[in-house]
């Protein structure tokens, strides 16, 4: 038996950060931050927590913390 994914709190900037239910979406924000701010190295990885996508980066989280 699997705990209740809802009330997982491992992956904690899963519920700070979007979050994207196809890797397209993800890629399409990840590209429309690199045009408006320039960003490299924005990645999309498959959250455990949520079973969705979200992007990834070193630093500058704004750009996909907020819609
Ligand atoms: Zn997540």
């Amino acid at each position: 038996m699997n705990e209740p994914t809802a009330t997982s709190l491992k992956d904690r900037s899963c519920l700070s950060k979007k979050r994207y239910w196809s890797q397209v979406d993800a890629l399409v924000m990840a590209a429309r931050c690199l045009e408006r701010r320039n960003l490299a190295g924005l990645g999309t990885y498959r959250c455990s927590n949520c079973g969705g996508w979200h992007l990834t980066r070193t630093d500058d989280s704004d750009c996909f913390m907020r819609a």
